[in-house]
This record gives C-alpha cells, structure tokens and sequence, in this order.
C-alpha cells in the first residue's frame, strides 16, 4: 500500500514537474530552423508512434518524406496531414525485400535522391514470456524477420542509392531492450540487439562510402505497441494506469517523461549534417535506466 502510494505521489510529482517544465521552457516541436532543408527521406513503420512523430519532425525542417508504413488509412492520413508538397504515403511491408527496394526507388524516382533512411518499423512478437526451453521459434522467426531483417534491407537498399553519391544517413531503431537483457520477451531483446550489432558491422564499410549508420535507442514510451503489452499484461488496469507504469514506474528521470518528440529529436540529429562525423553510435535515449544496476543487497544499516 504504502509502495503503491509512493508510485502514485511520484507519478504525480513528475506530471506536474514535466507540465511546469513544458510552460516555463515553452518546449516545442515547432523549429523555425531547417536543419534537413532540401533532403529526401524515408521512414518504414511511418504511421504510428515513433515513426509519425519523427515523420512530423523531418518535414518541419524541411524534408520530403516518404512514409512507408503497413497501416495503409493512417499512413494516408499522415500524408494528408503533413502536406503533399513534403509527404507522401506507400505501402512497404519490410518483410518484403522487393517492397524495401520499391520504397526507396520511389524516393530517388520522386526526389532525385536518397538523403535519409529511418528503418524504424517493428513490432513485439508474442508477450507469453514462456520459460526459454518452451520459447517459440515461429514467433522468434517472425520477429526478427521486420525488426533485424527489415532494418538490414533497409540498409542494403539505402546503401545502394546512396553509396554512389558517397552521402547519407541510415538511422536504425533499436532499444533499451537491446542493451539489457530481461527487459522484454526474448524474441524482440534478441531482434534489437541485432539491429545494434548490424550497425557496428557496417558502419567502417559505409564509412568508406560517405554514408553514416547509426541506431537510436529509447526506453518505453506509450506508443501503440505499448499501450497493446500492457493491455495484455496488465488488463485490469485502467489507461491511467498504464500511463502510470511508463511514465512513472519505469522513468528514471525526475520531472521529465520520454515522449515520442524527444525520440524524433535524437533523430534529427542523426539525419542532419549536425552529427556529420558521428557514426556506428548507439543513441540510447533512456534518461540513464541502462547504465546502472542497484546491487541485490540489503540497504547498509546506519
Ligand atoms: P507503433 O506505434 O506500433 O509503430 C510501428 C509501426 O510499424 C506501426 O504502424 C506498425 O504497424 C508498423 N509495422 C509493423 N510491422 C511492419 C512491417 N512488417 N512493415 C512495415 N511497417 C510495419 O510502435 P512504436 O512504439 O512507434 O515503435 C517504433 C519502433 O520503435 C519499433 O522498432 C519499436 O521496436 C521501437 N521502440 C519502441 C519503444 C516504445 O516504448 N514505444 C521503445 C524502444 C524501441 P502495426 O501496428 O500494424 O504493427
């Protein structure tokens, strides 16, 4: 009781901090700069969470943007939102080799070039978290077949556009759940730190093409393929509740809550000129979650 009223309080606490900081700093996603002006991008898992939010971002700075996505009305909607001149919507299910080369052919054919590739669809698998010797290797397969294996073709087919022209940023979305273990089923822990590992091993050879690779790394945030884990692990509990978990339980950060904004922030900065040298990173964007562990120990008496 006392436990949950501590989260309850410091949930609290941090909503209204993160609310006074928000008033005060007048933090915002308008940017009057435009820091990817006349750059062309694409975006898989574009019409939802992250990807929408970072979609938004890129073209107020000044990108067209091709947003590539399974979730074909929000995809649509997304494009009519941001305007045609700067988006345009396309199917790419990037399990789908051939559509992954469509959705970057359509860039350069529209555009004239490739300038930026966000491999950023992904999804979960199956939130059974069956003991490992029950583990199953379908939903095993079919997660890593979008969240490693598309982002590799999303890279291959990127490189191939933009290695030619010796410039480009390829920005991979991995995850907390690809720093640490246990965080997650094991499926989707295993398919980020992949994505983490395939960055490490392609960025010297882009390199030497003039093409920077680089992964991003948040912690939870309430997209909705989080709000869809909690509602299965934890179906009693109301939105508020949900919302509570993420922002409160999980955050390590006093007065701020990782938003989807922040995210397409760190993304920005890997596609703009602004990280021209910085390459085959990680950016783990995690308020500090994965750099510590408290010792399983009773706290020392005194
Ligand atoms: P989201 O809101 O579900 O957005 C992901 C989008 O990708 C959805 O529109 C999804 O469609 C789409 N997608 C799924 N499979 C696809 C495929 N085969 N081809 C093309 N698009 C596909 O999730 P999100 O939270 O923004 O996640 C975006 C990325 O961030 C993912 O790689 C995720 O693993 C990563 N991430 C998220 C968090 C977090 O806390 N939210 C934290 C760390 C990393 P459907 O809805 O039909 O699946």
């Amino acid at each position: 009781m006392f436990r949950a009223m501590q989260v309850v309080l410091r949930g609290e606490g941090r909503r209204a901090a993160a609310a006074g900081l928000t008033g005060h700093c007048g933090y915002s996603t308008a940017s009057s700069s435009q820091r990817l002006a006349g750059k062309v991008a694409v975006i898989t898992g574009a019409a939802s969470g992250i990807g929408k939010a970072t979609a938004a971002e890129f073209v107020r700075n000044g990108a067209k943007v091709v947003l590539a996505d399974v979730q074909d009305d929000l995809g649509r909607a997304l494009a009519a939102e941001l305007g045609a001149d700067s988006a345009s919507y396309t199917r790419c299910d990037v399990t789908d080799e051939a559509q992954v080369a469509a959705v970057v052919d359509l860039a350069v054919a529209r555009h004239g070039k490739l300038d930026i590739m966000l491999n950023n669809a992904g999804i979960v698998g199956s939130l059974a978290r069956p003991e490992l010797g029950a583990l199953d290797l379908a939903d095993f397969d079919a997660v890593m077949a979008i969240n490693t294996r598309g982002v590799m073709a999303g890279v291959k087919h990127a490189t191939r556009v933009m290695a030619p022209r010796r410039a480009g940023s390829i920005i991979c979305t991995a995850s907390i759940a690809g720093v640490l273990g246990q965080l997650t089923p094991h499926p989707y822990s295993v398919s980020k730190f992949a994505v983490v590992g395939l960055v490490r091993a392609v960025a010297g050879e882009l390199a030497r093409s003039g093409v920077r690779v680089n992964a991003i790394s948040p912690n939870y945030i309430l997209t909705p393929l989080v709000k869809r884990i909690l509602q299965e692990w934890y179906p009693e509990a109301s939105g508020e509740e949900h919302r509570r978990i993420v922002e409160s339980d999980i955050n390590e950060m006093e007065g701020v809550v990782l938003e989807v904004e922040d995210i397409a922030k760190a993304a920005l900065y890997l596609a703009s000129d602004d990280s021209k040298y910085v390459n085959g990173h990680n950016l783990v964007v995690d308020g500090g979650f994965t750099v510590g562990k408290a010792p399983n120990m009773p706290a020392p008496a005194q």
